[in-house]
């Protein structure tokens, strides 16, 4: 278990000691604090061979998260990580760079020159999305006071699909409201837009979108969306608006799709949010939201910090942190431009495009995204494969040499269906991924020349093997 009280056994871990040369024979408990300090350099050596069985962060597939950024970029990033970004009057250039972040995102997102957009940096994009979540609910109660609706009768609801997030479910559970979700089946691996308006009625405080299916990569049809909105807000008192949770596309889909409409284009997409970590390039740490235009954001979600002898507006959760990703933020921005964001990208995609070739070339497996979306594959077993082993056996395989590559059943309606999904970043070179190609065509040949399947043909597991957010 993570963060619990080790077990007895644990309790008497030590490091022993000399090592590498130091003559201290001294043992350091491990999960308690140990009386005398130590040399600095030497604990940086004892964490550093703690950490160094976790694998190469290049040959985690799993994640969205980013593993690589440019060397000046670190340079800049360590270089103040002593900067408070709440501390908008000690740093206000720091400041100047968040607000220039929000500007450049808002046009990337098309805000309307006629309206006033608001937004900020977050920890993430579950942060952002709690915020997101909070403007429409106080936006809702705000109404629904106004048209004389009891809002005591019921808990109001949040509508998504069932591929969301887990952030969607802890805002639910947080802020008690019931979410709805609209099941994703074989024909609609994103919102079904057939279904998804039997879920609203008048106690709806939004519809959240995603832009890149956590599970799938598919984005959600917005712009349809906004269609059958704006067709049911012609009808009621109680206007539906749509929060499109952007983690993964919000900074993929403007660089390789700039024609989807999927943002503030369109009318009722009031509030966007994404992760700065994922296509936005940076190390874990950064999140934006933005609202499209003041009006989204209640009041009561806007609080006052002092800058510069002034106020200032603050509506992140979060207080103190480290202003380093925001800047790291901005270095990207600042460094690669329209032109640079768009080629990485766009060699991204290939990369995945590549690998979805190769994987649909083995003949075993369907494949559910090849790319085209976000830059991820996903794929399940034929029907007719035939094989002893699993997916579950493939992901396990594929470790030895070092990749993680997860391995899980789809949501809710679709649980019997178990995927196997790569995560492309813009570190995996297409030399890279002609490596990950030759061991998965030797994974496949060692199991199907193996003696003992571990995993296998077994109706038990039904777990997820790795990391699958
Ligand atoms: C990753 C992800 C999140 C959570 O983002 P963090 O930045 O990790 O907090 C939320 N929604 C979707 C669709 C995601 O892919």
């Amino acid at each position: 278990m993570l963060h619990s009280r080790p077990e007895e056994d644990q309790l008497n871990c030590v490091y022993t000691l000399p090592i590498f040369g130091d003559n201290s024979t001294d043992f350091l408990p491990k999960y308690q604090l140990g009386q005398k300090s130590i040399n600095p350099e030497l604990a940086y050596q004892l964490i550093k061979d703690d950490l160094l069985d976790e694998g190469s962060a290049r040959l985690n597939l799993a994640t969205f998260c980013q593993t690589y950024m440019e060397p000046a970029a670190v340079r800049i990033m360590s270089e103040t990580l002593e900067k408070n970004a709440i501390d908008k009057s000690e740093y206000p250039q720091t400041t100047d760079l968040e607000n220039r972040c929000v500007n450049i995102i808002a046009d990337l997102w098309n805000a309307p020159q006629d309206m006033a957009f608001i937004g900020t940096s977050t920890v993430g994009s579950s942060e952002a999305c709690m915020l997101g979540g909070l403007a429409m609910k106080f936006s809702w109660r705000k109404n629904a006071e106004k048209f004389g609706l009891n809002i005591n009768e019921k808990k109001p609801n949040l509508v998504i699909s069932s591929g969301f997030q887990v952030c969607w479910e802890k805002f639910c559970v947080y802020w008690d409201i019931e979410m709805r979700l609209v099941p994703i089946d074989e024909n609609h691996m994103s919102l079904n837009m057939d279904t998804v308006m039997d879920y609203v009625d008048d106690y709806t405080i939004g519809i959240v979108a995603i832009m890149g299916i956590t599970y799938t990569g598919k984005y959600d049809d917005v712009k349809k969306l906004d269609k059958l909105v704006e067709t049911y807000n012609q009808t009621t008192d109680f206007k539906i608006s749509i929060h499109v949770d952007a983690a993964s596309g919000g900074l993929f889909a403007p660089f390789i799709h700039p024609d989807l409409e999927w943002d503030f284009r369109l009318k009722n997409v009031i509030s966007i949010n994404t992760s700065g970590h994922k296509y936005g390039l940076v190390y874990p740490g950064v999140g934006w939201i933005i609202w499209k235009d003041k009006c989204f954001l209640p009041s009561e979600l806007i609080f006052k910090v002092s800058y510069l002898g002034g106020d200032i507006p603050t509506m992140a959760i979060n207080f103190s942190r480290s202003s380093s990703h925001i800047i790291g933020q901005y270095f990207n921005f600042l460094s690669y431009g329209y032109d640079g964001y768009r080629e990485i990208h766009q060699r991204t995609r290939n990369v995945a495009k590549y690998i979805s070739e190769e994987v649909a070339k083995t003949g075993l497996f369907e494949i559910y995204n090849d790319g085209d979306n976000i830059p991820i594959v996903c794929w399940k077993m034929k029907e007719n494969a035939d094989k002893k082993w699993t997916l579950y056996d493939l992901a396990d395989r594929l470790r030895i040499n070092g990749w993680q590559v997860p391995a899980y059943p789809l949501p809710n309606d679709m649980s019997n269906i178990v995927i196997q999904r790569v995560v492309i970043r813009q570190d995996l070179s297409l030399q890279l991924a002609g490596l990950f190609v030759e061991n998965l065509k030797e994974s496949i040949h060692t199991l199907d020349h193996a003696h003992i399947i571990i995993y296998g043909n077994t109706d038990e597991k039904k777990g997820a093997f790795g990391f699958t957010h």
